[in-house]
């Protein structure tokens, strides 16, 4: 059930402010408010969607590809693509997501210290 409340749901309706990256009619991009990395941007569709899974069930292939092909672009927009990055997705309690919006991390600028 998608909690309509959500931090990233109050970012989407203006009712919260972000520092944003990148914005259209259906993703988002903005910067993290704790970041972990010189470059810290979150990555989120602006439909309802709680996680990964979600995200992927709910929407349509191309939505899907477009939202990752944007993700691409705001990577370039960065400048974090020869230095190299990780984009990251936490899903549910295992995964340790803490915001119930699909949402990526994107990670950078510095060598990052998060391993998998
Ligand atoms: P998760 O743990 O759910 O994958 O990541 C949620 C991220 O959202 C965290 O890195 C956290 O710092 C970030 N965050 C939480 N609240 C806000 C907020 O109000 N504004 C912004 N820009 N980021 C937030």
């Amino acid at each position: 059930m998608y909690d309509e409340n959500n931090i990233f749901a109050k970012i989407i309706r203006g009712e919260i402010p972000c520092d944003k990256v990148y914005e259209d009619g259906d993703v988002s991009f903005f910067k993290d408010i704790n970041p972990i990395a010189k470059v810290h941007v979150l990555g989120i569709p602006k439909s309802q969607c709680v996680d990964f899974s979600d995200f992927i069930s709910k929407n349509t292939p191309t939505t899907i590809s477009e939202f990752f092909r944007k993700t691409n672009l705001v990577i370039k927009k960065l400048g974090i693509t020869k230095d190299g990055y990780k984009v990251i997705s936490n899903s549910g309690t295992n995964g340790g997501q803490e915001v119930p919006h699909f949402h990526i991390h994107i990670l950078g600028g510095e060598k990052v210290n998060l391993s998998i």
